[in-house]
């Protein structure tokens, strides 16, 4: 299912949850489900960051994200390369959601969400606590763990873990993932 940008309905909250997503795990998706009950319209926003160098490109990550949230109609998935908040006020949106698993995240993300708040004073970022089945997962570790060919189907969803296998049997012999 190709996602669609989608701006924000007139009246509705809408909140966006960026990230890398590289790729979306089960920790990912547990934020997703709780926001996507907490306002009108969700919105992934997975970051084309040119400086690091991802696993799966900009479209692989939202075709993902877009397979494991199909089922939530007020989810959309869409990209960005621009500042955040400038994203944000194309969609109508003034809520940042971001997942917190420990003190080492809650001190990055403090500083993000006061230097969006600095540079747009609409935009609140609101803060979820990790489910602590997920506390310790990242989408670094999922690499890690499948480029070994180790087994990832508790910590992604069953569409993600088919990815993974086909990208790192046709990486085979190539370098690891990085970031
Ligand atoms: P970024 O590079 O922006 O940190 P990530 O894809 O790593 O992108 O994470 C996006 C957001 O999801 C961040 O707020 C991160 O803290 C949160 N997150 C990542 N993994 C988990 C998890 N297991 N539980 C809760 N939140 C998570």
């Amino acid at each position: 299912m190709e996602a669609t940008p989608t701006t924000g309905s007139p009246g509705g909250r809408v909140a966006v949850y960026p990230g890398s997503f590289d790729p979306v795990t089960c920790g990912h998706l547990d934020i997703i489900r709780r926001a996507a009950k907490q306002f009108d319209h969700l919105i992934v926003a997975v970051l084309n960051n040119t400086s690091k160098k991802p696993l799966f490109s900009v479209e692989e990550r939202k075709q993902l994200l877009a397979e494991v949230t199909q089922d939530l109609p007020n989810v959309t998935v869409d990209s960005f390369r621009d500042l955040l908040v400038h994203f944000m006020k194309s969609r109508q949106a003034d809520v940042i959601v971001r997942g917190i698993r420990s003190v080492t995240d809650f001190e990055y993300e403090i500083q993000m969400a006061s230097t969006n708040h600095q540079l747009d004073g609409d935009i609140e970022t609101i803060f979820m606590m990790t489910n602590p089945k997920y506390s310790y997962l990242s989408s670094s570790i999922v690499k890690e763990i499948a480029m070994f060919h180790g087994n990832v189907q508790d910590l992604v969803p069953p569409e993600v873990q088919r990815a993974l296998i086909a990208k790192f049997s046709e990486s085979a012999g190539a370098n690891g993932p990085q970031g």
